[in-house]
């Protein structure tokens, strides 16, 4: 098998496929469409699978000045409670992680190539992108949510009609006080917001709301706060007196959660695909950017063994299925208000019962610790 590959996509996937790649001493050029590490929508919640991830690939959590996470506070309009999450979370910004991930693999040799826009994959193989076209021997999707024209997921997802949002606050002294160590998961009618502090001293509020409510409120975003803060009172407070960091705030929409790649039989695809290309749990886990890392993991052993791409997917299926298809369940649940509250109302009277849905939701320990055995 011919040693070479081109990676699309600089996220966490593309990244550690590209540090393992070329730790491997395989020839690899990786394209970034961001020119200069950027912003990206995420609640950048680190998950203690991430975080093995990351150590593993030599990344430095504390000199980014991630911040710990030990509780998680469930909150509703009316209820809160709150659990330990029995593990140390971490938190930093997408834009320091990313940027330090392309500086590991750069230094494992990868040729990163920042500012290239792939546009097309050709049945063939061949990438376009604006002023090149490449065929490479292998070629690694790693473009996140979106997809690249000639390669479209067979499949929607169960779940892509919300929009995301996501922004930068500088909490009050007292705000931060109260949300430090805590990740706040809080639900509203048609979706929820994660609350955490990252570095800096900057809170990120990252959320997911119905297209009809941004569109009553003429789709304004400080309206849409306002409109947020009341009916859950503590998403007020907490903002109240908060300063905006960001100019405007990052947006998504037609995210596919519940996604989860499975290849035609006999039918050769042009790439393998990592990350959000391959699988997509919903965003309340905070679990995604473990997968990213786990499935990049996966691939490049099946690259680097030559066990090819047929045993990635069903390995990737077997690990990480269930917990995308439950937490697509939880998150299709979470819409009937009744059924909200009345999970709300149980958990605040047994606050540990979070803890086992935190498992359920994640892809979990043993599939990391098999993974990283091999
Ligand atoms: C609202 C929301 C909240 C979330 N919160 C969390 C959380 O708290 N914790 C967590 O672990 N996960 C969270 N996730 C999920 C997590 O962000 C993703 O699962 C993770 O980023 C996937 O990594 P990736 O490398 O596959 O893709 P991405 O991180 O999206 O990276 C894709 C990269 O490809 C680049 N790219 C895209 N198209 C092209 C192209 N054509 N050519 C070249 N480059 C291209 C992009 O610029 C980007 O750098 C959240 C997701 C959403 C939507």
């Amino acid at each position: 098998m011919s040693r070479d590959a081109l990676i699309v996509g600089g996220g966490p996937a593309g990244a550690a496929a590209a540090i393992w790649l070329a730790r491997a001493g395989w020839p690899v050029t990786l394209w970034e469409k961001e020119r200069h590490p950027a912003h990206k929508i995420c609640g950048e919640f680190l998950s203690w699978e991430a975080q093995t991830w990351l150590a593993r690939l030599g990344l430095d959590l504390e000199a980014l000045g991630a911040v710990s996470i030990e509780k998680l506070r469930l909150v509703t309009a009316t209820r809160s409670a709150v659990s330990g999450l029995g593990f140390v979370a971490r938190s930093v910004t997408r834009r320091a992680l990313d940027a330090a991930l392309l500086e590991i693999a750069m230094q494992a040799g990868a040729d990163v190539q920042r500012g290239i826009s792939a546009r097309e994959v050709k049945p063939d193989g061949a990438v376009v992108a604006s002023t090149t076209l490449v065929r490479p021997a292998n070629l690694l999707l790693a473009t996140g949510k979106h997809d690249l024209r000639g390669i479209g997921r067979p499949g929607e997802g169960t779940l892509n009609g919300q929009l995301g949002f996501k922004a930068y606050f500088r909490l009050t002294p007292a705000e931060r006080s109260a949300l430090s160590g805590h990740v706040e998961l809080i639900l509203f009618q048609g979706g929820y917001a994660g609350l955490q502090m990252v570095e800096r001293d900057a809170a990120n509020l990252c959320f997911l709301v119905s297209p009809e409510r941004w569109k009553r409120l003429g789709g304004d975003f400080t309206a849409l706060l306002a409109d947020l803060s009341a009916e859950v009172p503590h998403l007020g407070q907490r903002l109240a007196g908060a300063v905006p960091l960001l100019d405007r705030p990052l947006a998504i929409s037609g995210v596919p959660y519940g996604f989860l790649h499975r290849p035609v039989k006999g039918v050769a695809e042009p790439g393998w695909r990592l990350g959000d290309q391959a699988a997509v749990i919903p965003s309340f886990t905070g679990d995604g950017m473990s997968l990213a890392l786990h499935s990049a993991r996966l691939a490049t052993e099946a690259l680097l063994t030559g066990a090819g791409q047929g045993a990635y997917y069903r390995r990737l299926a077997k690990d990480a299925g269930g917990a995308v298809r439950r937490a697509a369940w939880l998150q299709r649940r979470s819409d009937d208000g009744l059924w909200r509250d009345r999970v709300a109302a149980v958990l605040a009277l047994a606050p540990g019962l979070m803890r086992v849905g935190v498992g359920f939701t994640r892809l979990g320990r043993g599939a990391v610790g098999r993974a990283l055995a091999v």
